[in-house]
């Protein structure tokens, strides 16, 4: 990673060390939409000694600056995405994959629940089978 940007990653208050740097590294540009244990078992083959609470407390850290979104998309699992930029999300349910869907298309709320309710931001999510999933179970 170029001295740029851990400068603008320090700037922003993150403390950073080695294990985190691994961690960011993995992360740009990542399209898989990781959890906290994929990053965990990557990182922690250049850094057996890592913990997974370092991973988790970068994580959250990241989150807090609004560096990375977590998704709550596949029960019971955290995904996390270096990607900020609003767009939805398709899971298949089969390989748990999650692919992203950058076409805008706004989904409105009704007006009656949108006189109640002021919404900030929203996201599609599409559950179903991927075409590698899908051939395979033909
Ligand atoms: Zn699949
Ligand atoms: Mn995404």
């Amino acid at each position: 990673m170029d001295k740029e940007k851990i400068e603008r990653y320090r700037k922003l208050g993150l403390k950073m060390t080695p294990q985190r740097l691994a961690i960011l590294e993995y992360l740009e540009g990542n399209t898989s939409h990781p959890s906290a244990e994929d990053i965990f078992r990557h990182v922690e083959e250049k850094f057996p000694s890592m913990s997974f609470a370092t991973v988790y407390n970068t994580l959250e850290a990241l989150k807090e600056k609004g560096l990375i979104i977590e998704l709550n998309i596949e029960p019971g699992k955290k995904r996390f995405d270096p990607n900020i930029e609003p767009h939805h999300h398709m899971i298949c349910e089969k390989c748990h994959r999650i692919f992203d869907v950058f076409e805008d298309f706004s989904v409105d709320l009704p007006p009656k629940y949108a006189q109640k309710f002021k919404v900030k931001r929203s996201q599609v999510v599409f559950y179903g089978l991927c075409s590698r999933c899908a051939e395979e179970s033909k």
